[in-house]
């Protein structure tokens, strides 16, 4: 039998090698365009960055040593340019010398695996813009850094590979921006996980844009300055692009193949195509989903050796070994992250209207007492029929790599969350826990199918109603105090028996402590006590927190002094202050600590030190960064230096004097700020942003309330439409529809006066009421509307922008209650 193959990387080298080891007579023909074959793609991104120093490495195999060993027929630098399924032949290019020839075959196995897609932007061929496929594209990437020594690129798309390739670049000391365009990085990850690498990549000094693509590129002087749609440019050196890949079936297109509706060559479960002779395998296939059963392509490695090993039986055997599908478990390492995924997320099980439950959980990657231990996020989806377990994604440090391979095995035999109880694990302190984080996921899981917990999303926090519902924080004095979710009123777990009389009956409970256990024992008892809707926010603060902070940093390194190019480095260097002595410094090891385990430490050994003493906390727990700087805000402490390496945050903190606390903390003293805002005229609207973002700027949490006019200030532009009853309209023709159409108090001149006022504004480079709202909502500016004059006016919430909140007077009071400036505007 005469068999070509066309590509020789992960599929088509597998394939050949297999037919070989099953049929010694086989003529085995391998075709590749070029220069390699068998090379690790995977490992490019990493020959960048010079971690991988060899580039011999990257070869598996060489043409000769492949050869020699498979007696397979390798022809590099050869392309196929055209199938005739008729005739059995193929016609081949020899790319050195330009000849074509024909080449007949009884089996012929396409595996030319995908391309990367390459958007047709203005000046998207500007020099130094480069997508990275394979060894040549990795080389050309190389030399460029080498010869022009690149300081700055951009990395368009944060995908697997895209992030991979901003650590390696990072690492050779390029200061790279990463652009995305989507609200996340990593789509196979739900963004409540994705947020957790979010907030990893802000520490990492690299700027990062998320909700933004490329919109054009264009060369000043030797720079590529990139367009983005939010209008803002960024200059760089070169660009990588890696917003995704495609399918490379043009061939199979063009021979008549069926090619289904990803784009992707179809094939049967013997991965035969369309034609009986011709089979296909790798990242050009399209299969179905063996979870939603939707068609799909896998652009990973795994599965496509695996296919080639299946194929090649196949071909050698008849048709008896199925492929199954893949449920497309990766892994990455994104800088001191592991980020891992298997199965389908529950975004795309809502795309599917699949209905799915969720379980989050954060625990130790060993045991807390062993050093080293650091926490990793687990998130799974799964049927709430029998618990089938859909999908699962991990976020950590260590020990992720054989959780999600536990998870995937779990999923790929269609096993449910009862099978995560009982997987048995090897334990020692090192290693694990006597229940290991998958096995803790089973419980919870199982707690929540059986209606002994009920979750509640970090997603529906934003929309509580607090007149019918209480918000507990079951938390320690200690931490509630470090931040807390708006609303919310703090009864420790170990003290709900006593205080029974503060929780309503009558009111829906929603329970949080920090990760998720505690919150769990006070459901548990309070549902044993006669409450009937009592929730548990799942994944607790530490989800919370993640998911609702600012997600990106593109503010950060607007006007620093990475502008200037030998000084990039600056940044990366966040105190000023000598170095201490390590002689006299306390060194705190809070280690495997879980929050509050590491304040509650440092706290201990700050009451103990002297005014002026240096502390040095090291932690593993990845919220410390953001706590130590809050507890020393609150307790008047002098931070000098956060750092973050490895998934270790060491904060170095000064204890401050009586005196000095008294005159820094901000513990007692009420920063809030509150407005009113009553009216729709321009001008007072105008006043109130200046007022909240210069309030916001001064790190004052600032609210502002809209009731009657005030509504149509934060009326959206382009609305959805809205059914609205007869005085809901009536009111609607009299009112302004958005803030573009808002009047003067004063000289309104029939509309003349706004007009000359937001010119004014422009010419004297003030920012317009648009721009100083959107300000304000990005400085974290809370809107509340009005929802009694919402009901009065018949102002919809899909006319008002999609950051406002909703509140009653009970909501303002309190915000107000807790401010030390009140305005009525
Ligand atoms: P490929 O391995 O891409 O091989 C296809 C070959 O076919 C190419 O060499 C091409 O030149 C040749 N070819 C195409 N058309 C013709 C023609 N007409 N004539 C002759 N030859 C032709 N996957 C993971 O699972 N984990 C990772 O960490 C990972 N990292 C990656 C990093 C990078 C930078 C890249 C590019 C990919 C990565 N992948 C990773 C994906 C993985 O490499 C692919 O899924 C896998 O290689 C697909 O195998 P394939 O045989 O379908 O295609």
């Amino acid at each position: 039998m005469k068999i070509i193959i066309i590509g020789g990387v992960a599929g088509g080298a597998t394939t050949a090698a297999r037919l070989r080891r099953v049929d010694e007579n086989a003529e085995i023909i391998m075709i590749e365009r070029s220069e390699h074959i068998s090379y690790a793609n995977c490992g490019l991104p990493y020959y960048i960055g010079g971690v991988i120093q060899e580039r011999d490495n990257l070869f598996v195999q060489t043409p000769e040593s492949f050869s020699q060993r498979t007696k397979v027929d390798v022809r590099v630098l050869s392309e196929v340019t055209s199938i005739m399924p008729e005739s059995k032949t193929v016609n081949v290019k020899d790319l050195r010398t330009g000849k074509e020839y024909s080449e007949s075959y009884d089996k012929l196995v396409l595996s030319p695996g995908a391309e990367p897609v390459r958007p047709n932007l203005p000046g998207i061929d500007t020099e130094g813009i480069f997508t990275m496929r394979n060894v040549a594209d990795t080389d050309k990437i190389k030399s460029y850094i080498d010869d022009k020594k690149i300081k700055r690129a951009i990395v368009v798309g944060a995908g697997f590979i895209g992030l991979e390739m901003a650590e390696n670049l990072h690492k050779l000391g390029v200061f790279v921006s990463i652009v995305e365009m989507a609200e996340q990085v990593m789509t196979p990850l739900d963004y409540s996980m994705a947020s957790i690498v979010h907030q990893h990549l802000k520490t990492k000094n690299v700027a990062f844009f998320l909700n933004d693509g490329v919109s054009s590129f264009i060369k000043e002087n030797d720079q590529i300055v990139a367009t983005l749609k939010s209008s803002r440019k960024i200059k760089a050196d070169m660009v990588i692009l890696s917003i995704g890949v495609r399918a490379d079936s043009k061939l199979a297109r063009e021979s008549g193949l069926d090619i289904g509706i990803t784009g992707g060559i179809v094939v049967n479960e013997f991965l035969q195509t369309s034609d009986p002779n011709i089979y296909a395998v790798g990242d050009a296939i399209e299969f179905e989903n063996p979870i939603i059963h939707k068609k799909q392509i896998t652009y990973l490695a795994g599965p496509a050796n695996k296919q080639g090993r299946i194929c090649a039986d196949n071909i050698a055997f008849g048709n008896k070994s199925v492929y199954k599908g893949a449920i497309n478990t990766a892994i990455a390492k994104v800088f001191d992250l592991t980020v891992a995924s298997t199965g389908v997320s529950g975004r795309t099980l809502k795309k599917e209207k699949i209905p799915y439950l969720s379980a989050i959980t954060h625990s130790g990657s060993h045991a807390g007492y062993y050093p080293g231990s650091i926490p990793m996020s687990i998130k799974i989806v799964f049927s709430p029929k029998d618990g089938k377990l859909f999908g699962a994604q991990i976020v950590g440090y260590n020990g992720v790599d054989k959780r999600i391979d536990l998870l995937a095995s779990i999923v790929k035999f269609n096993g449910t969350i009862y099978d995560l109880k009982e997987i048995e694990h090897a334990y020692a302190p090192p290693f694990s826990s006597a229940k290991d984080p998958v096995n803790i996921m089973g419980f919870m899981a199982e707690n929540i199918l059986n209606g002994l917990m009920k979750p509640y999303s970090w997603r529906d926090i934003e929309s509580i109603d607090f007149s019918h519902t209480m918000l507990i924080d079951v938390r320690t004095k200690d931490e509630f105090e470090l931040g807390a979710i708006r609303g919310a009123i703090n009864i420790p777990t170990d003290e709900i028996r006593d205080r029974l009389g503060e929780i309503s009956q009558q009111k829906k409970i929603v329970l949080y402590c920090s990760v998720g256990p505690r919150g769990y024992i006070a459901a548990r008892i309070l549902m044993q006590l006669g409450y009937s809707e009592v929730f548990n926010l799942i994944g607790g603060y530490k989800t919370y927190e993640f998911a609702i902070q600012k997600q990106s940093n593109e503010d950060v390194y607007d006007n620093s002094m990475i502008a200037i190019d030998n000084q990039i480095y600056h940044v990366e260097s966040q105190s000023k202050d000598p170095i201490f002595s390590s002689i006299n410094m306390i060194k705190i090891d809070a280690c495997g600590l879980q929050c509050p385990g590491p304040i509650l430490k440092l706290k201990k050994s700050t009451d103990l030190a002297q005014p002026g003493q240096i502390m040095e906390v090291k932690s593993t727990d990845p919220a410390f960064s953001a706590d130590v700087k809050a507890w020393a805000n609150v307790t008047g402490n002098r931070i000098v230096e956060v750092k973050e390496s490895a998934g270790v945050v060491t904060a170095v903190i000064e204890k401050q004097t009586k005196a000095q606390v008294a005159n820094t903390s901000s513990s007692g003293t009420a920063k809030n700020k509150s407005i009113i805002v009553f009216s729709d005229d321009l001008d007072k609207a105008i006043a109130t942003f200046v007022i909240a973002n210069g309030a916001a700027a001064m790190g004052s949490k600032m609210t502002i309330f809209f009731t009657f006019w005030g509504l149509n200030v934060i009326k959206k532009p382009k609305p959805e439409s809205v059914s609205k009853d007869f005085m809901g309209k009536m009111f609607g023709m009299m009112m302004p529809k958005n803030s573009k159409k808002l009047k003067l108090s004063k000289m309104n001149m029939w509309g003349m006066g706004p007009k000359m006022i937001r010119m004014v504004m422009k010419n004297k480079k003030i920012e317009s009421l648009e721009s100083l709202m959107q300000q304000a909502h990005e400085s974290g500016v809370e809107f509340i509307a009005c929802t009694m004059s919402m009901d009065v006016m018949g102002v919809k919430k899909e006319e008002l922008h999609d950051y406002v909140t909703y509140g009653g007077v009970a909501t303002y009071l309190e915000r107000a209650e807790d401010a030390n400036v009140n305005l009525f505007i």
